[in-house]
């Protein structure tokens, strides 16, 4: 969702006359997105800008700006800290950028805007564009949560959820398909709730009428709620084509006392019995998820409930967090909170026992033929490759899973769609041959 932000912002900077640049040290503007989802993003964010404040003495015409979310949960704090910022632009005032750039360069100094917008942050010019090599684009369908997980940030800092209109949205997804696009992930903190007060369709009638668009191959959206996988999303996805069988559906932890605490609206049997129906649907669909270790009062059994939920579901592969204090968020204040060493030991120990997983689905696929989407050729080529294929290159694209293939080819061409028979499973990367057809 960054990235998406990012590329706007950096598409509001080019409008007022900013060209990028890979040297830091010729820069006229720094704008530092930044994330606050746990703490070490947020120190990271600090860090970052802090380096600027020598810089600044140096070349005092330097501005420098803090965006996103640690923006907005700052206000006018981050001056604290960092007396050299020019911008605090907070999440919702993305769309007044190029306002405020008016008023830095009239020379006014140490702007706050953190003001809440009925506007979503769409329609901006985006001048990362695409190029040849380029063929998937993310696409902000919606912005905001009111879940109020005990543990996250995101309500307080992205406030409330607000779907965009389905027409701007279609609208924007032709022209990404016009300019060769030929992928777009939907986003938002929570795709599959869609619609809402906001717009007179749900999200599967969305991914119906993105499916529709000519030149678009493939789309895939992040991420879903368990609570609002319902059976029309299964439908649509055992429908429509184009849509790839991978869902990401972070459960959190595999224990109802947990979820409870974390008020995430689902209890484990619910989370397995919607998998179930999933996988019933489309028996190759791919799934992945999102995982917190050590959130206050786990147990050694709540953690092992966590990896029996691992055994249960066979995910393809997983994102684990340490469970990370944000102090505006209610769990900061929930008594028995687990200690770091304890935090990491069991994190390190899921990566483990889910490593085991992922090697095990990537050898499954071993001869069979997968659909890849061909993204260009690979950075580093095996041992060996240029020996057995002289006259070939070697490249690489995603299955409709998501996991990265690797062929030799004389002819594919980025946003070719190839079929693979897979010959090999790495713990990362997949092996094979074009099969002609
Ligand atoms: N809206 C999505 C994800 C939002 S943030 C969802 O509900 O699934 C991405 C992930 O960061 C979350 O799924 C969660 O696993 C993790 N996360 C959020 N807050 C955290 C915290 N305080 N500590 C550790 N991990 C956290
Ligand atoms: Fe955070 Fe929960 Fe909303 Fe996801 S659903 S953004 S974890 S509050």
């Amino acid at each position: 969702m960054n990235v998406y932000d990012s590329e706007k912002l950096a598409g509001i900077l080019t409008a007022y006359g900013y060209e990028k640049t890979e040297n830091m040290d010729e820069a006229d503007l720094v704008l530092c997105n930044t994330c606050s989802i746990r703490h070490k993003a947020e120190e990271k964010a600090f860090s970052f800008l802090g380096r600027f404040a020598r810089e600044k003495k140096k070349r005092p015409h330097l501005i420098t700006i803090m965006a996103g979310c640690v923006a907005q949960q700052e206000g006018k704090k981050a001056f604290k800290r960092l007396p050299h910022l020019d911008l605090v632009l907070g999440t919702q005032a993305f769309a007044r950028l190029g306002a405020h750039l008016d008023d830095l360069a009239a020379g006014k100094r140490k702007i706050v805007d953190t003001a809440e917008s009925e506007v979503i942050f769409e329609a901006m010019p985006d001048t990362t564009g695409s190029n040849e090599s380029e063929i998937s684009k993310f696409v902000t369908i919606m912005q905001g949560c009111e879940n109020f997980c005990t543990y996250c940030v995101v309500p307080y800092v992205r406030g409330r959820e607000k779907s965009r209109d389905p027409k701007a949205i279609v609208q924007e997804i032709e022209i990404l398909a016009r300019s060769g696009i030929k992928e777009v992930t939907l986003l938002g903190q929570n795709v599959n709730s869609y619609g809402g007060q906001d717009s007179d369709i749900g999200f599967p009638q969305l991914l119906e009428l993105i499916s529709q668009i000519e030149g678009i191959r493939r789309i895939r959206f992040a991420t879903s709620h368990p609570k609002d996988l319902s059976p029309d999303l299964i439908r649509v996805m055992q429908d429509l084509d184009k849509v790839c069988a991978h869902l990401h559906l972070p459960v959190q932890s595999g224990s109802d006392k947990i979820l409870k605490k974390m008020n995430r609206g689902y209890t484990r049997q619910t989370y397995l019995s919607r998998v179930s129906a999933l996988k019933e649907a489309c028996p190759d669909m791919a799934l992945s998820t999102d995982i917190i270790v050590g959130f206050p009062s786990e147990t050694h059994e709540d953690f092992m409930e966590t990896m029996d939920l691992l055994d249960r579901v066979e995910f393809d592969s997983i994102f684990a967090f340490a469970y990370s204090d944000r102090s505006s968020a209610p769990a900061a204040k929930f008594p028995n909170q687990v200690d770091e060493k304890v935090k990491m030991e069991r994190l390190n120990q899921l990566f483990a026992h889910q490593d085991i997983c992922t090697e095990k689905k990537n050898k499954a696929t071993i001869g069979r033929d997968l659909d890849v989407l061909v993204e260009g050729e690979s950075l580093k080529p095996r041992e060996g490759f240029v020996e057995n294929y002289p006259d070939m290159n070697q490249m690489f694209g995603r299955s409709e899973s998501n996991k990265i293939v690797h062929f030799p080819s004389d002819q594919a061409k980025i946003g070719d769609l190839v079929k693979i028979r897979i010959e090999n499973a790495y713990p990362h990367s997949l092996w094979g041959q074009v099969v002609e057809s």
